[in-house]
């Protein structure tokens, strides 16, 4: 067991009042992550509460506990100096990521547990692996040094960080260890088939539609080598959906036969977007992410900005990223 992990876990185990903080934006290796977390630790019998300072994605909140076990900030504002000895933040590489809770960072005792490359650790106590595929690993193996008892609901919440970070299983981080625990969790009663049911064929019509307007906007350059697009407030009204619950459809722009980054524009609110970045084989966009504020993975990143003329600025950015292409290359270090 590494030092960190086992500190994270002596730590655990001596306090018995636990907030536990995920990320704005939240995706399915964070929600996993905190359910996870929440579950493990009440069976151990400790009091737990798990919280994201942003609203869920609605394809997240089809699985019961994901409703029922993540509150939000203002759930806990009033309590928190009162009712949590540690904080538990998972998922996160930046102090900004945690939202309002980040004011709250000096009053307690902050335990770290991340996977992004890019990480600044900015815990009291950081366990920071980015040899790991999910966030969700880390857990099962605090979880599983705290002796807590896997069921089937634990450990289906639990294998659904690992799904969605490494693409259900295929992206370049699905190595030796995703397909170790894997196993180990459809072992404990864990159903892969339930989670891709919830995540992967269960999209609403409406952001099928949404996808067609994306690829109209579709730009190809360098060769075909970057590929981007623009999700915009006006398209997200037209077809009724709320820009959480709708996915960056970045993944599907990477899909190109030829491109090795693929870029979206999401706005979320008037003149606010959130860059998705993403590459296939060999460009480090966490690279590009920091260069812009933000952060993430080799081959997932992304930050936010400002702007009035998203055109511009996403030629702009785009121009950065082709003068800066032949700077990207790195190694991954997955386990
Ligand atoms: P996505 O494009 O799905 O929002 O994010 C891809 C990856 O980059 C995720 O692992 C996420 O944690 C990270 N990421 C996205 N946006 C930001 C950001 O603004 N700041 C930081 N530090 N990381 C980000
Ligand atoms: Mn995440
Ligand atoms: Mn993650």
């Amino acid at each position: 067991m590494s030092e960190n992990l086992k500190e994270i876990v002596e730590e655990i185990n001596k306090n018995d009042n636990v907030l536990i903080v995920g990320h704005i934006l939240p995706d399915g290796d964070d929600v996993s992550s905190l359910v996870s977390m929440t579950l493990g630790l009440e069976k151990l019998g400790k009091k737990v509460t798990a919280v994201i300072d942003d609203e869920i994605p609605e394809y997240l909140l089809q699985f019961p506990l994901v409703k029922s076990k993540i509150k939000k900030f203002e759930d806990v504002e009033e309590i928190i100096y009162k009712k949590y000895d540690i904080m538990v933040i998972l998922d996160c590489s930046s102090p900004d990521r945690i939202g309002r809770f980040e004011k709250y960072l000096n009053a307690f005792h902050v335990l770290l547990v991340d996977h992004h490359v890019t990480n600044k650790y900015f815990g009291n106590l950081n366990w920071v692996d980015p040899t790991m595929a999910s966030t969700a690993q880390m857990v099962y193996r605090i979880l599983t040094a705290l002796n807590v008892e896997y069921d089937k609901e634990l450990a289906t919440m639990n294998l659904l960080g690992v799904a969605t970070d490494t693409g259900f299983f295929k992206y370049q981080n699905a190595g030796v260890l995703v397909f170790k625990d894997a196993t180990e969790l459809i072992k404990k009663g864990a159903n892969i088939s339930d989670i891709s049911n919830i995540i992967l064929d269960n999209i609403p019509l409406e952001q099928i539609y949404l996808y067609k307007d994306v690829i109209s906007n579709l730009k190809l350059v360098l060769n075909g080598q970057i590929a981007y697009s623009l999700l915009s407030l006006d398209m997200f009204s037209k077809y009724n959906v709320l820009p959480k619950d709708s996915p960056s459809f970045v993944e599907n722009l990477r899909s190109i036969r030829g491109v090795e980054i693929a870029i979206v524009f999401q706005e979320y609110e008037k003149g606010s977007y959130h860059v998705s970045l993403r590459s296939k084989k060999w460009a480090d966009v966490s690279k590009i992410a920091l260069n812009y504020g933000g952060g993430g993975h080799p081959r997932a990143a992304g930050f936010s900005l400002e702007t009035n003329d998203i055109k511009q600025t996403m030629e702009e950015i785009v121009d950065y990223i082709s003068k800066t292409i032949g700077n990207l290359s790195g190694n991954l270090a997955y386990q």
